[in-house]
């Protein structure tokens, strides 16, 4: 018999319930599965068959899947939630890639197009130091005749402005095109942007890593073994960076599981990602959706169980599970926090892309909106650095340090 979906109130009241509560509910292996997780707090000796069962999880099997979620991420991450202060800085949005979910990119000759010089990207950041920022993170389109050293000169004018700014900039996109424009080696191109001042790279440009969705999101995308190459070098180059899923368009279960667990390895490997983020696909303005090519953007059930299900995956190895909030509405960012996540990333002055593709959660939200919703649902705000290194537990909570310092997990 086909399981049950969930209704919406059952959906919003999972947090509510106790893991004794709902796994007598369960089928036996998926419970099986949770359980073994739960006790050894560590996802390695899973195979991808049970993942598959859990990504597919419907009905009662899918609120024991958040609860357990919500359960591990006190055990693991503990009731803290984290989020950077920083700034967006999109410097063009001309870009000849024509990704079919991108509401962001503009053709040259379209009217509303722009670009900035790296002194003008400069000047961005010294705004965003004077308010209290600690990172900027820089991405943009790619525009057919780049200067060869673009990107090094953004890093490069930054710098020079703001010293201890952290520069988290350039998806695996951008680094292949700089790569296309200098003819350097990969390796090579990585070291010169670290001396010249990148700190980390956003594992953004991800989608989904499967040549055959690629095709049908964009044609021109780097491939995902080329994603993966560049991710493993910089990582060797000491240079760290989150990792990505989009989700909600074209895919199946089985594409969120392959991937979770291809960056499970990578991270096995390097030990070189701070966070995974969860993207859920925003379908109002974009071809893919107009083209009658994906679903309208995920559910209420996936986008809870996306970030459930990476909590449990990850158990082991990727500690920090971030909600991109500029992508959800309030309520659900919350209840995403509740589903197993433990960070808010950043407060994102200026975010352009999600809102060219209909995204309403805004532009920005500010350190005390964060601090109020993370308080909302009981836990407790903290404001961290890029590589979640530091953290500044925020008041009323007095009884903390104000000032906690965690050990690096990266060298
Ligand atoms: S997602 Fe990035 S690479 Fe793709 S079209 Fe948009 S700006 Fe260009």
């Amino acid at each position: 018999m086909p399981a049950r979906s969930c209704t919406r109130e059952e959906l919003e009241q999972f947090p509510e319930l106790e893991w004794n509560s709902v796994a007598p509910r369960m089928q036996s292996d998926v419970r099986c599965t949770i359980e073994h997780v739960l006790e050894k707090q560590e996802g390695a000796a899973v195979t991808r068959e049970q993942w598959l069962n859990l990504a597919n999880a419907e009905g009662d099997d899918l609120i024991a899947l958040l609860v357990a979620a919500n359960a591990l991420r006190a055990e693991l991450a503990g009731n803290i939630v984290t989020y950077v202060v920083n700034r967006n800085i999109n410097f063009t949005n001309v870009c000849f890639i024509g990704c079919k979910f991108c509401a962001f990119s503009r053709g040259p000759r379209e009217e509303d197009t722009y670009f900035l010089r790296p002194e003008e990207v400069a000047t961005k950041a010294v705004e965003a130091w004077q308010i209290g920022a600690t990172e900027v993170c820089i991405q943009g389109g790619l525009p057919r005749g780049l200067a060869p050293y673009y990107y090094r000169d953004v890093l490069r004018a930054v710098k020079a402005a703001v010293p201890t700014m952290h520069i988290h900039a350039f998806s695996p996109m951008e680094i292949v095109y700089g790569v296309e424009l200098t003819g350097m080696p990969l390796r090579d191109y990585l070291l010169m942007l670290r001396d010249n001042g990148l700190d980390t790279l956003p594992g953004t440009a991800a989608e989904i890593l499967d040549d055959e969705v690629r095709h049908v999101l964009s044609r021109n995308k780097l491939s995902a073994n080329d994603w993966q190459e560049v991710i493993r070098t910089a990582h060797s180059c000491g240079i760290r960076s989150t990792s990505t899923l989009m989700y909600g368009h074209t895919e199946t279960p089985a594409h969120w599981v392959d991937q979770i667990l291809m960056l499970r390895g990578i991270q096995n490997e390097t030990g070189g990602f701070t966070e995974f983020v969860p993207l859920g696909f925003i379908h109002t303005n974009t071809i893919l959706f107009q083209q009658g090519l994906s679903r309208p953007g995920p559910t209420l059930a996936e986008h809870l169980k996306i970030h459930a299900l990476a909590r449990l995956v990850f158990a082991g190895s990727i500690n920090n599970i971030q909600v991109s909030w500029v992508k959800l509405d309030r309520k659900l960012s919350q209840l995403c926090l509740q589903a197993g996540a433990n960070d808010y990333g950043g407060t994102l002055m200026e975010e352009n892309i999600s809102r060219e593709a209909g995204a309403t959660a805004g532009q920005y939200t500010s350190p005390e909106d964060f601090q109020a919703m993370i308080r909302e649902i009981g836990r407790i705000p903290a404001e961290r650095n890029t590589n979640y290194s530091r953290l500044k537990i925020k008041a009323p909570f007095e009884s903390f340090p104000a000032e906690q310092l965690l050990e690096p997990e990266f060298a």
